[in-house]
């Protein structure tokens, strides 16, 4: 797998109990590199937008709520396989269902408030990088 990039957001729980730069040492560690990163308030329309795939979904309104409740750290990491090993070190979704040393298992409060996203596709990557970075802003 050649090197490749993917989406990552440090949600509000994580933010507001400042653990950026522990989240972002476990990235390191795991051969991720920040190649981009700015903290921002999103708008109710930013994160409705983000997220629209689950607008259906009964949580909707919540997850919203939530990613617009405190600021976040938007990024862009590059590596081998980023996507995929991204995935594999922020852990499973439900925190209580997340492995050892998993982002999530070490810092998640909930199944909301999950502490990290991360882009699940090539192609989901492309299309969240696009939605909040210039190219000008990416410097791998
Ligand atoms: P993300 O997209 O944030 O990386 P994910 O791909 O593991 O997480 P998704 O199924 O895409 O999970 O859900 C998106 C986000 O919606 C989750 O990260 C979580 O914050 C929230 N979410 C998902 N399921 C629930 C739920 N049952 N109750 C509350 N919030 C939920
Ligand atoms: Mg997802």
């Amino acid at each position: 797998m050649a090197i490749q990039r993917t989406f990552s957001i440090i949600k509000p729980d994580a933010t507001n109990r400042n653990l950026t730069g522990k989240i972002n040492a476990v990235f390191e560690d795991a051969g991720l590199r920040v190649v981009a990163q700015k903290r921002v308030r999103m708008t109710a329309a930013q994160a409705e937008g983000f997220y629209a795939e689950h607008s259906e979904r009964p949580f909707f309104g919540e997850l919203v709520e939530f990613m617009t409740s405190a600021p976040v750290v938007l990024q862009v990491l590059q590596g081998e396989d980023a996507v995929l090993k991204h995935r594999e070190v922020m852990g499973a979704t439900n925190p209580a269902e997340a492995a050892e040393g998993t982002v999530r298992k070490l810092f998640a409060q909930s199944i909301g408030e999950n502490s990290v996203h991360g882009s699940d596709s090539a192609e989901s990557a492309a299309r969240e990088i696009s939605y909040f970075f210039r190219p000008e802003e990416i410097v791998g």
